[in-house]
């Protein structure tokens, strides 16, 4: 069996591959474990170094890491090339990371008490399509600096950069074995990490559908799970707000990776007195994104990963839209910029479309902006966009979602935590944070008595 892997952007076959199975999950699995005594055991110091010169070599490697992403995913090149240089941050970080995460000293009665941080050991990282790169470097990062083995599992349709990080890894000097790349169909590999007795927990990053089905299957072996699921993020716009701003940054919050972004903006919730004008300028610089060829240095947005991906995208745009970008009509996924009018009861306000489609919905005030915001299963991300300072704080405080912007749009920053609330996830990923999924709290009480 082989897994045939396609640039999005051309429909052109880049590579083919051996495709694992349970008994390459299992082997992947073995090696990780028999790994695990030696990279628990090397010290901080010499851990740390590894995860840098990893780091570095990333760097060194840029070009060829963000050509591979661009290729396999249809990223637009500029774009692929910051992703990378985040991945070499991520490593920077959480080489940094290995010697300041410490225990704590209890005052006890009889002696001494103190914790301490210890690995897990085997854990699988399960990660999917739209950022292969950096979501596995989130994982990676963490996971390694603890002091686990790993068995990363890309999705099946963007294996290609996760191959050449393992490679890399090497390269570094992290030792044969702690990194095992697994190229397979999720319902076979990833299942089988899931079920699988000695692997310790499941870092996943996916659809919340296949994620509640990852929590399922721990269950049997009481694996812990981080899950980083989908989302449905509002984007809140004050009449009050610098609309200007407001409406230039929104396309880039819902259309950038083709808007198959988890923390994509795809609502945009707009106070009625400014609603006709921000509109207007919304249309106006949703016009000035430029789709097409990834490798072209001034594309801001190439095509969707695959052809079934863009009909269940397409699906959700019913009638004429507000407004409809262009898109190229040679081969490849492509699908235009689309802004759509809706209420939050429609059913491209209600599910996550995954593709460049925004529904912008009026509101009345910030009672029910609120509201409107929290009127979803999920809980990712979400902006806000206000000139009042305590507005802006009291309504990301009432914003039922894991990472809030205030007059910007970005939501992940290496140092910080990212994560969602209610049916988008739990766990924390990046930051100090990250640390905390990937170690268990070990309590030592040593008497001093006798
Ligand atoms: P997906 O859930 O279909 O697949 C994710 C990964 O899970 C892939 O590697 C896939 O092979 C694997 N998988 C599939 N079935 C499995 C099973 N039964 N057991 C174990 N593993 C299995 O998601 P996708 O289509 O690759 O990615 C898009 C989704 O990911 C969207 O819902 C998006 O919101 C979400 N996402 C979330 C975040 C976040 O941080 N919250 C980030 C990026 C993407």
């Amino acid at each position: 069996m082989t897994v045939t892997v396609v640039n999005p952007a051309t429909e052109e076959t880049i590579a083919t591959l051996d495709e694992a199975g349970v008994e390459e999950a299992d082997a992947a699995v073995a090696r990780a474990k028999a790994a695990f005594p030696g990279w628990r055991d090397v010290t901080p110091r010499e851990r740390g170094r590894l995860l840098r010169r990893l780091a570095t070599l990333v760097e060194e490697n840029g070009e060829g890491l963000a050509r591979i992403e661009s290729q396999n995913v249809g990223k637009p090149i500029a774009g692929a090339r910051g992703e990378v240089a985040m991945v070499a941050d991520v490593f920077h970080f959480y080489a940094g990371a290995v010697d300041k995460k410490h225990g704590e000293t209890i005052p006890v009665a009889g002696g001494v008490d103190m914790t301490f941080r210890e690995p897990l050991g085997v854990v699988g990282l399960i990660v999917p399509w739209n950022f292969p790169l950096n979501i596995s470097s989130w994982k990676l990062g963490p996971a390694l600096a603890c002091g686990n083995t790993v068995v990363l599992k890309p999705a099946e349709l963007t294996p290609l950069s996760a191959l050449e990080l393992a490679r890399l890894a090497l390269e570094a000097g992290i030792p044969e074995g702690v990194i095992n790349v697994v190229v397979g169909k999720g319902r076979i590999v990833g299942q089988r990490l899931v079920e699988h007795p000695d692997v310790a927990k499941i870092g996943f990053t996916g659809s919340t559908e296949v994620g509640r089905g990852v929590m399922k299957g721990a269950a049997e072996t009481i694996k812990r799970v981080t899950l980083e699921l989908g989302g449905k993020s509002a984007n809140i716009v004050f009449a009050d707000a610098d609309l200007d701003q407001a409406a230039g940054a929104a396309p880039y919050a819902v259309f950038d990776n083709a808007g198959q972004d988890c923390c994509a903006r795809s609502r945009i919730l707009v106070e009625h007195s400014a609603y006709d004008r921000f509109a207007e300028l919304l249309i106006e610089a949703t016009r000035g994104v430029t789709v097409g060829d990834p490798t072209d240095e001034h594309t801001d947005m190439g095509p969707l990963i695959s052809r079934q991906h863009r009909e269940t995208v397409a699906s959700f745009v019913e009638g004429e839209p507000l407004f409809r970008g262009d898109a190229p009509d040679s081969k490849g996924f492509w699908y235009p910029c689309t802004l759509v009018e809706a209420t939050n009861d429609d059913r491209v306000a209600r599910e996550e479309v995954f593709g460049p489609v925004a529904a912008l919905i009026p509101f009345a005030d910030e009672d029910e902006a609120i509201r409107i915001a929290n009127d979803t299963p999920y809980g990712l991300s979400g902006s806000i966009w206000t000139s009042n300072g305590a507005r802006a704080l009291r309504v990301a405080r009432a914003l039922d979602t894991g990472v809030v912007s205030i007059n910007s749009n970005s939501s992940v920053r290496v140092a910080t935590p990212f994560g969602g609330f209610k049916q988008s996830g739990f766990g924390r990923e990046l930051g100090m944070h990250g640390l905390d999924g990937y170690s268990e709290v070990k309590n030592v009480f040593y008497s001093t008595e006798g």
